[in-house]
């Protein structure tokens, strides 16, 4: 009879606590551990809190201020230095919140709740014949974290992902909503995109879009001394030419010499018989080279002679704006107990590359750095974001490399990756903010000039700092 009382009473218990769960907007977790891809600093935070509705990422924040604990702000957590989180913080988590909630064909405009992915929208807008104007390579990645740190990606024509955002919504630290566009709450406009998450949540943004095309693709191989000349004349000097890509190589052989570029220059035929959107097609054989690539050089000569072939055997083939723009991102999927793959992007002025090449070769000849790929693309003048990588035109290289994750590995790769960035910013470069922070205070606010009115006017409209991450604390 007792035992019976206590099973119905633990029975109660665990529905009352269920349905509890299922109502409670806040949807949470706590005292959980946390990082980002990179793996390389996992720390315990308070809570993660998903945030599904407006109300529930208010209600976060309230509780964060009453409790006097730190907010960080998380998308799909593929920037690399603690950007997204922050120890014994609340965390938003904002993957949940990825509602369409408008679309004008007409004047090719979307409205979408700031946890969307790329791949998201593609799928939405693809059927209505229109794409993204500037998204990264991949598709993978959200709005929100996307025009956090001012994406760019292939589109040579567009500038980088600010120029296309019209405007946004902002939860402010003090709980109110704002209109953030280039009139209303100018200011916050250009902090808060390409703001690390510093200046409150932005719960949805309106974008502009533009028309699916069809491009055919055209493949060269290059010496890197040519590539600027190329560039300037086939690329940017033909009106033709939409997308552009190249990679230089980082195999033993021909180690930062050989090139190839893809471009992508407008062509004739009915779109609708290419528009299917594509799905990976790649994954297996490249997500294998590349496993070869990281243990041994061998494996790296093999990997970039099967890239080149791979780029040549497209040669000529048709693709549509949002095929050429989902790109693969499943090979680079890397899961391993002692090493771990991290980026770099460096950016340099388009007349000083092949000079800035033969220098960042010495730095790599001298050091033992598994680099396992750089891709390189064209990144246009951009429209003034506080935090602005690009008041000219540049190229950005973004280096894969492989690195151990213990604390001395950790160590030898910032060495060098600090060689790397003094001698991009003694070519007059600058390099990108969301991968790890091992770049000094003093690089930063070298490739960073407006750095101080950055900090500054994060302290202005956040006094507490209630908007925090590991990045904010390295750097402000
Ligand atoms: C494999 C790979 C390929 C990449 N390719 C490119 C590329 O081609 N071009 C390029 O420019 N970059 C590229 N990146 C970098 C990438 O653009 C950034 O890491 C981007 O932030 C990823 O989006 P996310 O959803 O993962 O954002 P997260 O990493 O989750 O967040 C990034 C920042 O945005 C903030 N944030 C997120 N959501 C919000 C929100 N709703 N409100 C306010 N702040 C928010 C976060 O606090 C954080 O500071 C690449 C990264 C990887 C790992």
């Amino acid at each position: 009879m007792k035992k019976d009382l206590i099973l119905i009473i633990c029975i109660g218990l665990y529905v009352t606590i269920f349905a509890y769960s299922l109502h409670n907007p806040t949807n949470s977790s706590s005292n959980q551990y946390m990082t980002d891809v990179s793996k390389l600093m996992p720390v315990k935070v308070e809570r993660i809190v998903k945030g599904s509705e407006i109300e529930s990422i208010r209600q976060a924040l309230r509780e964060a201020e009453e409790k006097d604990l730190k907010v960080s702000i998380a998308g799909k957590r593929h920037s690399m230095g603690g950007h997204t989180y922050y120890h014994d913080s609340v965390v938003i988590d904002m993957t949940g919140f990825n509602d369409i909630l408008d679309f004008d064909k007409k004047k090719k405009t979307i409205k979408v709740q700031s946890g969307a992915t790329w791949e998201d929208i593609q799928q939405y807008i693809n059927p209505y014949g229109l794409a993204v104007q500037v998204m990264q390579s991949q598709n993978i990645f959200t709005v929100g974290g996307s025009i956090s740190v001012n994406a760019h990606g292939r589109d040579i024509r567009k500038g980088s992902l600010i120029s296309t955002v019209r405007s946004f919504r902002l939860l402010t630290a003090d709980g109110r909503i704002l209109n953030v566009n280039r009139d209303e709450n100018r200011e916050l406009f250009y902090l808060a995109l390409g703001g690390y998450g510093l200046f409150g949540v932005i719960l949805d943004v309106e974008l502009q879009l533009t028309e699916d095309e069809l491009y055919e693709m055209r493949t060269e191989t290059l010496d890197y001394k040519d590539y600027s000349a190329y560039f300037k004349t086939e690329v940017q000097g033909n009106p033709d030419a939409q997308l552009h890509l190249a990679r230089i190589s980082t195999a033993p052989d021909s180690l930062l010499t050989e090139m190839y570029v893809t471009d992508y220059m407008h062509a004739n035929g009915t779109l609708s018989d290419h528009n299917t959107l594509k799905k990976e097609q790649l994954t297996g054989i490249t997500k294998f080279a590349l496993g070869v690539a990281r243990d041994f050089d061998w494996g790296k000569n093999s990997f970039w002679s099967l890239q080149k072939e791979y780029f040549e055997q497209v040669d000529g083939d048709l693709i549509t704006r949002n095929n050429a723009m989902r790109g693969e991102s499943k090979f680079l999927e890397y899961e391993a107990e002692n090493d771990t793959d991290v980026l770099q992007e460096y950016f340099v002025p388009v007349d000083g590359f092949a000079d800035y090449i033969d220098d960042l070769r010495d730095v790599l000849s001298e050091e033992d750095l598994n680099l396992l790929n750089i891709t390189v693309r064209y990144v246009n003048h951009e429209e003034g974001p506080v935090l602005s990588y690009s008041d000219e035109e540049l190229f950005a290289l973004v280096l894969l490399i492989n690195q151990g994750l213990s604390e001395q590995e950790q160590k030898k790769t910032e060495r060098i990756v600090r060689k790397m960035v003094d001698v991009t910013l003694d070519h007059g470069g600058s390099y990108y903010l969301p991968y790890m922070s091992y770049p000094t205070r003093e690089q930063l606010h070298r490739a960073y000039p407006r750095a101080d009115e950055f900090f500054s006017k994060k302290l202005e409209y956040d006094p507490e700092e209630r908007f925090t991450n590991f990045f904010y604390e390295e750097y402000k």
